[in-house]
């Protein structure tokens, strides 16, 4: 979070009790990060109030720090608010099983209902019909038939000149007679809400009488998301939420703004346009992502211990304005890993996309051999550290000699350090940059 969280963190590290100051101090600083997050305004109030509750007072155990702790209140209550535990697809009715799809107009309702044909058959071991009630696209109608395909699953013929409703009791009929466990119902797109196809998809529900009623949402719609759970969920009575496009950048706070309007599950997150990216969702993960950090706590008193960060941020900017990453710019992150005690502890601390693109660097690795890097580093010329595409054959005998180590040692090195530019190239845009920045900012 910012300077002022970790510093504020930092001077309660001395307190055994958190209290209403620090508290109010603190919790300031979690509200900016959720509403930076897109949480609807409302939704972020509610939360503010109901940690603020659960801190005061509340006596700090062992060897936590205040801050900890606060910091440990408010990831269990945003996990909490986000819904605990997994619910998959409640299937608990006589067959067929229906699944309403509903939700804005490209906020991912054709491609998650294969997605969810495919998980129905792959973990369920279910037979599943689809069937698509959106006559107003012809190619929607496509649409779902391809990626149906795809998914192994069957697929129920419609056309634009039904009506839905004919549509869906031809589908539960055919269901019916040739034993589907499951018929997933596709739904006509809306731009916005709009009352003609609000009334049109209640009157499907009716029909229908599903089991689930999912609502998609995209999870970079940020605060709309709200304001679009709120009418779906008085028009239907929703049983899921459907988070899609989690791969995008956002830091997932519709999440907690559509779970709090509508009351109901976040099942599963779309994590990519292709048929099997779908995951259950994970609500204590999503906490982190929601507050822009793993364990933030632990990374700020590591970080504020060990670190420059001035540097970092000068780090951060060089990046972010494609200055690149220079072996002196390696060089300087060798060594403030060093002082902060490790690479592969900063790496838990992470927040879990963030390690997954780290994961294919060998941590231990790095960390044994810090020293004999920077020794060849300091064998290098600065013409060299700025480009180390000149660095040949010829050169990397010198440098080798001038470390005391082997070719293949300076070989290795630039390798790693080609990783290192890689990875930064890669957060650049989100994730490690902004999260070094928001915590010198
Ligand atoms: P619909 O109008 O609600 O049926 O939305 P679609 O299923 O047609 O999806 C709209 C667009 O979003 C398509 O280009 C999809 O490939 C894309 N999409 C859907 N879900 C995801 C997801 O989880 N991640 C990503 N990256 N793209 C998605
Ligand atoms: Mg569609």
């Amino acid at each position: 979070l910012t300077d002022k969280l970790s510093r504020l963190v930092k001077n309660l590290s001395g307190q055994a009790r958190i209290t209403e100051s620090n508290v109010t101090d603190m919790l300031r600083e979690v509200r900016m990060a959720l509403l930076e997050a897109d949480v609807a305004l409302p939704v972020v109030r509610d939360f503010i109030a109901r940690v603020k509750d659960k801190a005061l007072g509340q006596e700090v155990i062992g060897s936590l720090k205040p801050g900890q702790a606060l910091v440990g209140i408010v990831n269990k209550e945003l996990a909490a608010t986000m819904g605990q535990g997994v619910s998959d697809i409640n299937l608990a009715v006589q067959p067929p099983a229906v699944i309403l799809m509903a939700g804005l107009q490209g906020a991912g309702k054709t491609t998650t209902t294969a997605k969810l044909a495919k998980h129905l058959i792959e973990k369920r071991k279910k037979k599943v019909l689809t069937v698509s009630g959106d006559v107003y696209r012809p190619a929607a109608i496509e649409q779902l038939k391809t990626v149906t395909a795809q998914a192994g699953a069957e697929w129920f013929p419609s056309s634009a000149d039904q009506k839905p409703i004919d549509i869906a009791r031809a589908a539960i009929d055919y269901a019916r007679k040739h034993h589907f466990d499951v018929l997933l119902v596709d739904t006509a797109g809306r731009l916005a809400i709009d009352e003609a196809l609000m009334a049109e998809i209640k009157a499907l529900h009716a029909e229908l009488k599903p089991v689930e009623t999912l609502f998609v949402v995209d999870a970079m719609q940020g605060q709309d998301a709200a304001n679009t759970a709120r009418a779906f969920g008085d028009a239907l009575p929703l049983t899921g939420i459907v988070l899609t496009k989690l791969d995008g950048d956002s830091r997932g706070g519709a999440a907690l703004s559509v779970r709090q309007i509508t009351g109901v599950p976040i099942k599963f997150a779309g994590t990519s346009e292709k048929i099997d990216g779908l995951e259950v969702f994970d609500a204590e993960r999503h906490a982190g992502r929601v507050l822009g950090m793993g364990d933030i706590v632990a990374l700020v008193e590591q970080v504020t211990a060990g670190v420059d960060i001035e540097a970092a941020q000068k780090l951060a900017a060089k990046v972010k304005s494609g200055g690149g990453f220079d072996l002196n710019d390696f060089l300087a992150q060798i060594q403030q890993m060093k002082q902060m005690g490790g690479l592969s502890s900063l790496m838990d601390k992470l927040p879990s996309q963030l390690t997954a693109k780290a994961g294919a660097m060998d941590m231990g690795k790095v960390e044994k051999d810090i020293g004999r890097k920077q020794g060849i580093i300091h064998s290098m010329t600065p013409q060299e550290r700025k480009k180390p595409e000149l660095i040949k054959a010829t050169r990397k005998r010198r440098i080798a000699a001038g470390a005391g180590v082997q070719v293949q040692d300076v070989n290795r090195m630039l390798k790693e350090f080609e990783q290192m530019q890689d990875m930064m190239k890669k957060m650049s845009g989100g994730g490690m940059m902004k999260m070094m920045k928001r915590m010198g900012a």
